[in-house]
C-alpha cells in the first residue's frame, strides 16, 4: 500500500497513522454493493478524526460509485426501514428521525427546511406528513428523482447544485448520510451555516463507526465518526448543541443538532485521546479480519449457508466469499422478503429450513438482540 497521505482532509494536519493491514479487507459501498480490497484507513494525530486517505485515487473510487447509484436499491428506492432489535417491529427510518426532532420539540411551528442529499425524498415526504405548515427544499447534486421529490406536497423548490450554491435561509438544514462523505467536515459545516436563519439549525445524522465496526468498510466514506469525535468537532466550533448529548436516537447511528458556530477552530486531541482512537480502530479491523475468515470457513463446510441481512455488511461478506458460496439471504424487512438478491433469494427467518446455518454478520450489540429473539425460534444462527 502506498504510504503517502495527502494529511487530515478536516484540520490539514501532516501528521497520520495509517493502518497498512486495511488494504486486504474488502469493502462495500454505501449503496451496498461489493467493493474490493485496497482502500485506506488513517487517524489524523491532531484531531483525531477517523477518515480515508482522499487522495486522487480515492477520489476516482467515489466518481465510480456515485455514477452508478442507488439507493436503497434492495428495497425499490423506498426508504430504509429499521428495526427495534428487541421486538422486530420496523419503522421507516426518515420518520422516526422527524419524530425524534419533534418530541425535542426542536422545530418551530412553521419554517422552512432544505435537505442536503435528499434522494428520491423519503425525509421530505415524512416532513410533508408532521410539518405540514413548512416549506419544503431539496437538493441533490443529480437530478435522478426530480420529479418525483416535486410531486411530494410541501416542496417548493428541488436544486441540483452543490450546497456551497445554496441561496436564501432556513431554519433547519438537514444532512442525513451526507456528512461522512465530505471531504472536510467542519468546513462544510461552517459554509452550510451562512444559509441558517439565525435561530436555524443543522441536523446531522451519520453511522457510528464505533458501535458498527462494518461502517469502516465504506469505500465513498471520507470519515468515519464516533459520537464523541462529532460532538468534540461541533464544540471546539463552539456550535451550540441542541439535543444535549443524546446521540442514540437510531442503533448504529449518530445524531447531532447543532445551531451557529462561534468560531472556526479545529478540534485537537490529546495524545492519550489519539492513542485510544487507534486503539478502537485496530480493534475493529482485527474483528473484521475473523468475521471474513469465519464466513470463509462456514461457506466451506458444504452445509446450506445462508446470511442475515441485505445491507452493508451483508453485501460485503458477498464479496467477501463470492456469491456463489451464498445459498440464501435472511431478511425480517418484508419490503425484501420473496425478492432475490445476487441471484439468491430473500426469505423470512421462520421460512430457514432445518440444519442451515445461519451466518449474523451484524454489529455486536445488533447480533446479540437479533440472535436472543431469534434463536428461540429454533434457528441455527452463527455469530461472528
Ligand atoms: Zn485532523
Amino acid at each position: 500500500m502506498k504510504k503517502f497521505s495527502l494529511g487530515c482532509h478536516d484540520c490539514g494536519c501532516r501528521e497520520i497513522h495509517v493502518f497498512p493491514e486495511y488494504a486486504s479487507l474488502g469493502r462495500v459501498t454505501s449503496d451496498c454493493k461489493p467493493w474490493p480490497a485496497g482502500g485506506s484507513l488513517q487517524v489524523c494525530r491532531s484531531c483525531g478524526l477517523i477518515q480515508a486517505n482522499t487522495d486522487d485515487k480515492w477520489m476516482a473510487e467515489c466518481s465510480e460509485i456515485y455514477a452508478s447509484y442507488e439507493s436503497n436499491y434492495q428495497s425499490s428506492g423506498v426508504d430504509q426501514a429499521i428495526f427495534d432489535p428487541l421486538t422486530g417491529a420496523a419503522i421507516q427510518r426518515s420518520e422516526k428521525l422527524l419524530l425524534e426532532l419533534l418530541r425535542r420539540k426542536l422545530l418551530p411551528a412553521r419554517g422552512n427546511l432544505v435537505d442536503i442529499g435528499c434522494g428520491s425524498g423519503g425525509f421530505l415526504r415524512a416532513c410533508s406528513l408532521h410539518l405540514p405548515n413548512w416549506d419544503l427544499f431539496g437538493l441533490e447534486s443529480a437530478a435522478t428523482y426530480e420529479r418525483e421529490v416535486r410531486s411530494i406536497p410541501g416542496v417548493r423548490d428541488f436544486f441540483s447544485f452543490g450546497f456551497d450554491k445554496l441561496a436564501g435561509r432556513y431554519h433547519l438544514i438537514t444532512l442525513l448520510h451526507v456528512f461522512e462523505h465530505l471531504q472536510g467536515p467542519s468546513a462544510a459545516y461552517r459554509v452550510l451555516e451562512r444559509s441558517l436563519e439565525q435561530t436555524g439549525a443543522i441536523f446531522i445524522e451519520v453511522p457510528s463507526c464505533e458501535v458498527n465496526p462494518f461502517e469502516l468498510l465504506v469505500a465513498d466514506h471520507a470519515s468515519h465518526f464516533t459520537a464523541d469525535q462529532l460532538v468534540s468537532m461541533m464544540r471546539a466550533m463552539e456550535a451550540p448543541l441542541l439535543h444535549g448529548s443524546d446521540c442514540d436516537w437510531i442503533p448504529k447511528e449518530i445524531s447531532l443538532v447543532a445551531g451557529r458556530t462561534k468560531q472556526d477552530t479545529r478540534l485537537r486531541r490529546s495524545p492519550s485521546e489519539i492513542e485510544s482512537i487507534i486503539g478502537l480502530v485496530q480493534k475493529h479491523i482485527q474483528w473484521l479480519e475473523s468475521v471474513a475468515a469465519g464466513a470463509k470457513r462456514l461457506a466451506a463446510s458444504g452445509r446450506r449457508f445462508g446470511v442475515f441481512g441485505t445491507s452493508i455488511a451483508a453485501n460485503w461478506l458477498t464479496g467477501v466469499v463470492g456469491p456463489d458460496a451464498i445459498d440464501f439471504y435472511v431478511d425480517e424487512d418484508p419490503g425484501r422478503i420473496g425478492r432475490s438478491h445476487f441471484g439468491k433469494p430473500i426469505i423470512a427467518p421462520a421460512q430457514v429450513r432445518p440444519k442451515a446455518k445461519v451466518y449474523v454478520p451484524l454489529a455486536p450489540v445488533i447480533a446479540r438482540a437479533v440472535n436472543e429473539r431469534l434463536s428461540a425460534s429454533g434457528l441455527e444462527l452463527v455469530l461472528p
